[in-house]
């Protein structure tokens, strides 16, 4: 491992609010971790990430988040090295969560390859998916990480979490140029052109991006596209901003749709016996994205 800037926070606490399973989405024969009632503290700590998040994610904040990190001089290491980082990830909110993040890795791996044994990129993307966590040791606030994402330069829309009353101080509300249905974006513009929330999800499929132009590999678009946007809740699961998608997007949809479903805790999965594993995904990482990442 190649450190390239020093970490300010070793064992960060995270949550992705993102990952428990949904009241309004319980998987079948699959109990959910958590519900969302008000009562529950947990909930509560949800509440005020979603509010910090909806009240700061600018689009002046996004593009100073990608002169921050696009520039991919954090850390140099290879998957394997990262995935292991993630570990020290920890969850101290909630005892029934305490699910080590290279577990949720395998766990979310093994369960496309029971079901897609072929595609083996498939698979790598379960297992790399929320590398770009690894930023909440360089003291990304979690609302910057974890959680759903949402296009900033327009009006938010009806099925984000939370809704209108958690952008409350956001100034892009108060911007002309954002403040409308389609903001700064045209119609059907394609998510390419969309400068979404920053967090994990737009990261990690930059890193991979990067990573793979420079060693001369590729992921299947799907794959990419399930990095990128398996946060997008309020697209792919809310039916909302039909109006910035393209045919394309359409088209990567079903693979976002199609992963997002194994991304979520459950109770109910076994636990992966990681080191067992490692040698098997170890090839996965040597075809697809081999040798020291940039982060
Ligand atoms: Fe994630
Ligand atoms: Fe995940």
């Amino acid at each position: 491992m190649r450190i390239l800037q020093n970490t300010m926070n070793e064992s960060p606490s995270l949550l992705d609010v993102s990952e428990l399973v949904r009241p309004e989405q319980k998987l079948q024969g699959q109990e959910a971790f958590r519900d969302y009632s008000e009562e529950n503290p947990l909930q509560q700590r949800v509440k005020k990430t979603y509010y910090e998040m909806h009240s700061n994610q600018t689009v002046d904040f996004v593009k100073s988040k990608h002169a921050k990190w696009l520039g991919f001089n954090h850390v140099e290491c290879t998957i394997m090295e990262a995935l292991d980082k993630l570990n020290d990830l920890v969850d101290e909110s909630d005892p029934d969560l305490d699910l080590p993040n290279i577990v949720h890795a395998f766990q979310t791996a093994e369960r496309i390859r029971a079901d897609y044994p072929e595609d083996d990129w498939f698979q790598l993307v379960g297992l790399i998916h929320d590398l770009g966590k690894i930023m909440a040791f360089y003291d990304e606030p979690q609302w910057a990480v974890v959680g759903d994402t949402f296009p900033t330069g327009c009006m938010p829309q009806a099925s984000i979490v939370y809704g209108m009353d958690s952008f409350g101080t956001n100034k892009d509300l108060k911007d002309p140029r954002y403040n409308t249905k389609l903001g700064m974006y045209s119609e059907n513009c394609g998510l390419d052109n969309v400068l979404m929330s920053w967090g994990h999800d737009e990261y990690l499929y930059q890193v991979v991006k990067n990573h793979t132009k420079k060693v001369g590999t590729s992921i299947p678009e799907g794959g990419l596209y399930a990095i990128r946007f398996h946060s997008f809740y309020p697209w792919h699961t809310g039916g909302d901003y039909e109006y910035l998608i393209n045919d394309h997007d359409k088209k990567m949809k079903e693979w976002v749709l199609r992963f997002q479903k194994y991304d979520l805790y459950t109770k109910s999965a076994s636990i992966p016996d990681v080191e067992a594993l490692k040698p098997y995904y170890q090839t996965l990482i040597d075809k697809y994205l081999p040798g020291l990442v940039a982060f």
